[in-house]
């Protein structure tokens, strides 16, 4: 099965862990600040926390910025449940904005509706690496004053109105899941310009314990718990594949436009399908995945065509069912009130396969057989 997405692991990669695991420390050692700099400098943001995932990198966020019982955010249904998985462990409630029809981002013209005295936060998710509107996010957190934490876990990498993504809002959450840009195994970090929030998550992943600053010193193996944790730690072993990943994040990026661009010529005057559209000048995808619309009159279903892709071996995916529809949300009380655009995006998307490796025989066999089945 050709995979809808994978890692690329090389010599330099295995040699890097290689190294960590003769050495003394295999977690809480040097490999981890050094990975938190390297991630802060590539997206020029003061700080990053490195975590055991993504999810637990939503869930700093959100503790960070002390989302609680009777809060609200605004997000989108269209991702991964994670993102309001995390908020919900925190007691926050997810309120879903529906979403642009081009992008598959959230429309920015229907956050304010949603906006009440309960909400404490914004939660755009850069929905397969394409940034949302961040500026028009912006605007709109600080004139209700709320925070924005971006789920970046799709687009380490990208860049936003020539900016790199990452510093841009309050919180940026990165996922090294090994189909995202880099990998760590398992990972995520969290980068922010906010000391106060980079010191909570600090804390918050390690125990919410402190070895520092308390009076009436006991003795040497004193420690104190000021806030309630939990240990989402990195290891040094992921910390050093991290790095050794990150060097050649932008070769990884390089070669996914480069079959983005085959795709998108090979499509072009192919109407059954939209394809996703391309960068231009001052923004770029992270470009995590690739995913068509089939056009509403075709002949075939879309679980007809995805069942046939994945009949002969081309392992197609639909990113993603929208939150709203999973039976925990349902039970919750959650419909799809508002959200059409969301269900109608769902209904016609399908991923294909996008990964640096992918090789040129590959694709060809995917756009053949796309071609070909997709009637
Ligand atoms: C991958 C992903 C996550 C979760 O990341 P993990 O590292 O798998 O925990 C959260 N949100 C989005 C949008 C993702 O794509």
């Amino acid at each position: 099965m050709i995979p809808y997405g994978r890692q690329s692991i090389e010599q330099d990669d295995i040699d890097a862990v290689i190294k960590v695991l003769t050495s003394d420390f295999l977690t809480q050692g040097e490999s981890v600040g050094e990975f938190e700099k390297k991630l802060a400098e590539y997206c020029g943001a003061k700080y990053a926390v490195v975590v055991s995932s993504g999810t637990a990198a939503l869930h700093a966020a959100f503790f960070a910025i002390g989302l609680a019982e009777g809060d609200e955010f605004i997000t989108s249904s269209m991702t991964f449940a994670a993102t309001a998985n995390a908020g919900l462990w925190q007691k926050g409630k997810p309120v879903f904005v529906d979403i642009d029809l081009e992008t598959g981002n959230i429309d920015v013209e229907k956050i304010e509706e949603k906006i009440t005295d309960k909400t404490k936060a914004i939660v755009p998710v850069d929905y397969t690496g394409r940034p949302a509107d961040l500026e028009k996010i912006k605007q709109i957190a600080d004139k209700h004053n709320l925070v924005v934490v971006e789920d970046a876990c799709q687009a380490l990498g990208a860049v936003y109105h020539g900016r790199k993504i990452g510093a841009i809002s309050d919180l940026t959450v990165f996922s090294f899941h090994p189909v995202k840009s880099i990998t760590t195994g398992e990972g995520g970090a969290i980068l922010t310009n906010n000391g106060q929030y980079y010191k909570k998550m600090k804390s918050f992943i390690t125990h919410g314990v402190t070895k520092g600053d308390f009076i009436g010193k006991v003795g040497g193996w004193q420690y104190d718990m000021v806030d309630l944790g939990l240990n989402y730690r990195l290891t040094d072993i992921a910390c050093a594949l991290g790095i050794s990943q990150l060097k050649k994040i932008d070769t990884f990026l390089n070669k996914r436009i480069e079959l983005v661009k085959i795709y998108n010529i090979a499509f072009e005057n192919f109407t059954k399908i939209i394809i996703p559209k391309f960068d231009d000048k001052n923004n770029k995808s992270g470009w995590h995945l690739y995913v068509i619309r089939l056009n509403e009159n075709n002949k075939k279903s879309r679980k007809q065509v995805f069942d046939e892709l994945r009949d002969i071996g081309i392992g197609v995916q639909v990113h993603h069912t929208p939150v709203h529809t999973l039976t925990y949300y349902k039970n919750l009380g959650y419909t799809g009130a508002g959200l059409e655009n969301t269900e109608k995006f769902y209904n016609s998307i399908l991923s294909l396969p996008l990964y640096p490796n992918l090789t040129k025989e590959d694709q060809n066999k995917v756009i053949e057989k796309v071609k070909e089945i997709i009637v």
